[in-house]
């Protein structure tokens, strides 16, 4: 199936009509049906506008919500937090490639979401080579997306992807749990998650800044998948240089001058890979979690486990022993 097939009104999933690159609610009984949706460019702009933070007004001239973002680390600020920080999430890359390896080769190929995929994420290219149908959803159009949404109202028909990618997003949403339910409810069974999200993190994107979460906050959050694998991104060395550049810049010194400043720190990022799991993502500057919608997720009582059974050995030798595990395998059984 194509994706414009799967597409639903985001208020009552009702199928869409579509002439050209015009689409409409098929309901008559829907409030939606009574005009055509809004388009950005050749893109329906599958929003509810009743209930999101976005304003159709952005949209009245074919924009998008919010401006494209410059995720090409190529700007002075994005050369100098590379440095500081190391700039790269070394978790999202690893985990697109086992994601890659379990998807590839289905037929027909596999469908996967990246919902906040208006920009391709920096190391996740694998996962665009072709081998997996993918298309982005944000709130503005761009050549990665195929229609623009709002994560709190997926415009998808039910258990219509086999995955979901969304990173760094969580907390750019007034809704976390309305939006974990709409990702539950677009995978197929057996489909795959991916999230990162910040913990210790400063405020982003301004007015468009939520939630934080910690490592079983997040697990919470994503209660209803079964994980294959969860913890730290970027640890506790990354997020004090964070709060150092931060630190400045709350004196009013501007973004420039606080980098600059947070320069000779640049080592802290190096402090990551020797700590110790638990503790460093008590104090990391985000969490991740990879699953699976298999109808066996986490209930309350296994969340004191799920912190406790989080182990003590360093992120580098956990790293090391899973590159040995082969990539496909069945997914881990889990205690709980
Ligand atoms: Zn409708």
């Amino acid at each position: 199936m194509q994706w414009t097939e799967l597409l639903c009104c985001p208020r009552c999933r009702s199928a869409l009509a579509s002439s050209g690159s015009q689409y409409g609610c098929t309901n008559d009984d829907c409030t939606l049906a009574t005009q055509p949706f809004l388009s950005a460019g050749d893109q329906p702009v599958l929003i509810d506008f009743e209930t999101s933070i976005f304003h159709p007004d952005a949209f009245m001239d074919g924009r998008g919500a919010s401006p494209p973002r410059d995720d090409t680390g190529r700007g002075f600020a994005s050369t100098m937090r590379a440095v500081i920080w190391g700039g790269k999430n070394r978790i999202a890359p690893r985990i697109a490639e086992d994601l890659s390896a379990r998807l590839k080769g289905r037929r027909p190929r596999a469908k996967l979401l990246v919902i906040g995929g208006g920009a391709i994420g920096a190391g996740v290219e694998k996962l665009y080579d072709g081998s997996i149908d993918i298309t982005g959803m944000d709130v503005y159009a761009s050549p990665h997306t195929r229609f623009v949404g709002d994560a709190h109202a997926i415009p998808l028909r039910d258990e219509s992807v086999d995955a979901v990618w969304i990173q760094a997003v969580l907390e750019h949403v007034l809704e976390p749990s309305l939006v974990a339910e709409e990702i539950h409810r677009v995978l197929k069974p057996g489909g795959f998650i991916y999230a990162d999200t910040p913990f210790i993190q400063q405020v982003h994107e301004g007015a468009f800044d939520f939630t934080r979460f910690t490592l079983s906050g997040h697990r919470w959050l994503l209660r209803d998948f079964e994980e294959i694998e969860s913890g730290a991104v970027g640890g506790a060395g990354t997020a004090l240089g964070q709060s150092i550049r931060y630190t400045f810049r709350a004196l009013g010194l501007g973004d420039k001058i606080a980098t600059a400043l947070t320069l000779p720190f640049f080592w802290l990022r190096f402090l990551d890979p020797l700590m110790a799991r638990r503790p460093n993502a008590d104090a990391a500057a985000g969490v991740f979690f990879f699953g699976q919608k298999t109808g066996r997720g986490i209930g309350a009582r296994d969340m004191v486990d799920y912190y406790e059974r989080q182990t003590a050995a360093p992120m580098r030798l956990r790293n090391r022993a899973r590159q040995t595990l082969p990539i496909g395998s069945p997914v881990p059984a889990q205690r709980v």
